[in-house]
C-alpha cells in the first residue's frame, strides 16, 4: 500500500521522467501503468533509425552526475554504454574555438586589443564587490566579463532562447558555467588540463544512441504496462482527488497515484473542472521554445571531429550541429555520416516559418558557403520537430510558477514530475534521480 492508501501508480507520459517512475515502481514491486500519446517511448530523448543511420532527437549525452543513476544505466546497457571524450567547438568568425573556452585558442583568434580588454574586465571583476546575479547576462558578465560574454555567450544564449539575456534566469545555463570562469580557463592552461567537472567534452553515450537508455527502461518495466497511442484527454477531479482519467477517444479508468509528466500548458485544458482563472492566466504566460531539426545524410566518412558545433552568429539559421557518429561509430556506416542541425524557434513563429524544403536549402547553402560540405556530398535530408524542447526560464518565473505547481500538486493523488510538468531546465540524469526519490516518498505512508 502507498501513501494515502493507493495501491498503484498511473504515469502520464512515457518520456524519461515517466519511465524513471515506472522503473522504480517496478523495482519496489508497485503495480504501474504508463499512458503515452505517441507510438514510442522516450519523449524528447529518442533515437531514430533511418536505414543505416541513427540519430537522436537533438544532441544528447549522459552526464555522470549521480552515481546511482549511472549504475542503473550501466546495468541496463552493459558493454553498450561507453565513455566518450570528444570536444565541442564554437564556430565564430570562420574559426573553431574550443568550448569550454581555451586561452591559447583565444590568443590565436582574437586581436590583442580585445584580449587586453578581456583581461582588464576580468581583473576588475575579481576586485569589485560581487553584484547580485539576477539574470543570465549578470552571470555571464561576472564569469567572463562583458567583452568575452558578448563574443560567445550572450549571442548564443539569445539565439537559443529567443529572449534578451537580461530577461533570462541564470539557471538557463544548465550548470554549464558552473566551475567555469575566465580565471579557471587560465588556471587550466597553467596546470595543463581542462576543468574535468565541466559538462561538455566527456560524457557517457550508448553504442546505439541515447534513446536506447529509455527503450531499456521500458523493457524492464514491461511493455504490457505501457500503453502507447494513448492520449490523455481529461483528468476528472472533485477539487481534492483525481477520480477518473479519460484517454484515447473516451476510454477511461479510475486512477491510483497519478504521476503527471505532461507539459504544464496542456494541463489547463485537460483538467475537468478547469483550474481557477488565476492559475489559467499564469499557465497562459509560460512559454516553451521548440526546435526544428534538419538531418543531412552525407556521402563522406566525417563532417568534423567534434561532439557539437555551436553557432552564435545570427547569420546562421541554426544554433547547433552535432554528428552522431562522433558519439558512437555505430550511428552511421563507415564511409558515410549524418549531421543533425538544430534551429530553435518560438511557437508564435510556427505559422510563418519556411517550408521544409526552403529550410533545408537555407541550411545547405549556408554549410556550402562556409565550405563545411559540398552539394554533391548530400545523399538526402529529413526535417523533424522537438515540441516543448526548452521551458523558457525567464527572470521572475519562480514567483509566477509556484502557485501553478502548488495547485496541481494539491490533489491527494496527483503529482507533477518532469522537465515540462515542473517547468525546470533539468536533464535526464536529474529526472531519473528525482523519479527514485518520488517513488520512495510514495512508499513512506
Ligand atoms: C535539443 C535537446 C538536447 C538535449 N540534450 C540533453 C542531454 O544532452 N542530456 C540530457 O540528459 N538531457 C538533454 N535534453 C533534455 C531531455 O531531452 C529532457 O530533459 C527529457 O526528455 C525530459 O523528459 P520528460 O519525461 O520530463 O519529458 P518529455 O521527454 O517531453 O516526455 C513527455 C512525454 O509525455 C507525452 N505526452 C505529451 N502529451 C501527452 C498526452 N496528452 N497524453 C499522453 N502522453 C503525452 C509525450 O509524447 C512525451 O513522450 C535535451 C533536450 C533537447 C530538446
Amino acid at each position: 500500500m502507498l501513501k494515502n492508501n493507493f495501491s498503484q501508480i498511473d504515469v502520464l507520459g512515457a518520456g524519461p521522467a515517466g519511465l524513471g517512475v515506472g522503473y522504480f515502481a517496478k523495482k519496489y514491486g508497485i503495480p504501474v501503468s504508463i499512458f503515452e500519446l505517441s507510438n514510442s517511448v522516450g519523449g524528447n530523448s529518442r533515437t531514430i533509425s533511418n536505414g543505416e543511420f541513427r540519430y537522436d532527437t537533438g544532441a544528447h549525452r549522459l552526464h555522470n552526475k549521480h552515481s546511482s543513476v549511472t549504475q542503473i544505466v550501466k546495468d541496463l546497457l552493459g558493454e553498450d554504454l561507453k565513455k566518450v571524450n570528444v570536444p565541442s567547438k564554437i564556430y565564430y568568425n570562420q574559426s573553431m574555438i574550443d568550448f569550454p573556452l581555451n586561452f591559447i585558442n583565444l590568443l590565436q583568434c582574437l586581436q590583442t586589443s580585445a584580449l587586453i580588454k578581456i583581461i582588464k574586465e576580468n581583473l576588475l571583476n575579481r576586485i569589485k564587490p560581487k553584484r547580485d546575479i539576477k539574470s543570465f547576462k549578470d552571470l555571464a558578465y561576472q564569469s567572463y566579463g562583458k567583452t568575452l560574454s558578448e563574443l560567445f555567450l550572450i549571442n548564443y544564449t539569445e539565439k537559443l532562447w529567443g529572449k534578451n539575456s537580461s530577461e533570462l534566469d541564470p539557471n538557463i545555463s544548465g550548470k554549464r558555467l558552473k566551475n567555469l570562469d575566465f580565471f579557471s580557463i587560465i588556471k587550466s592552461l597553467i596546470l595543463g588540463k581542462y576543468n574535468t567537472k565541466h559538462l561538455d567534452g566527456s560524457f557517457l553515450y550508448p553504442k546505439h544512441g541515447f534513446g536506447t537508455i529509455f527503450d531499456e527502461l521500458a523493457n524492464n518495466i514491461g511493455n504490457e504496462n505501457i500503453f502507447l497511442d494513448s492520449k490523455i484527454e481529461k483528468i476528472i477531479h472533485d477539487g481534492k482527488k483525481i477520480n477518473q482519467i479519460v484517454y484515447s477517444n473516451g476510454k477511461s479508468f479510475k486512477p491510483g497515484m497519478v504521476v503527471n509528466t505532461l507539459p504544464l500548458t496542456i494541463l489547463g485544458n485537460v483538467f475537468d473542472p478547469k483550474p481557477p482563472s488565476h492559475i489559467i492566466e499564469c499557465i497562459n504566460r509560460i512559454q516553451f521554445r521548440d526546435v526544428r531539426l534538419c538531418i543531412l545524410y552525407l556521402n563522406k566518412p566525417k563532417f568534423s571531429s567534434n561532439a557539437s558545433l555551436y553557432f552564435p552568429e545570427s547569420k546562421f539559421p541554426y544554433n547547433r550541429i552535432y554528428e552522431p557518429k562522433n558519439r558512437s561509430e555505430k550511428m552511421a556506416p563507415q564511409d558515410k555520416t549524418c549531421i543533425v542541425i538544430e534551429s530553435a524557434f518560438s511557437r508564435k513563429d510556427r505559422d510563418s516559418m519556411d517550408s521544409a524544403e526552403s529550410f533545408y536549402k537555407k541550411i545547405r547553402n549556408s554549410l556550402v558557403c562556409e565550405r563545411f560540405i559540398q552539394k554533391k556530398d548530400i545523399l538526402g535530408y529529413e526535417i523533424g520537430f522537438i515540441s516543448n524542447a526548452y521551458p523558457i526560464i525567464d527572470v521572475g518565473i519562480q514567483k509566477r510558477i509556484t502557485p501553478v505547481l502548488s495547485y496541481f500538486n494539491s490533489f491527494d493523488n496527483h503529482i507533477l514530475h518532469g522537465r515540462n510538468a515542473e517547468f525546470q531546465y533539468v536533464h535526464t540524469h536529474d529526472l531519473l534521480k528525482s523519479s527514485e526519490n518520488l517513488v520512495s516518498e510514495f512508499l513512506r505512508k
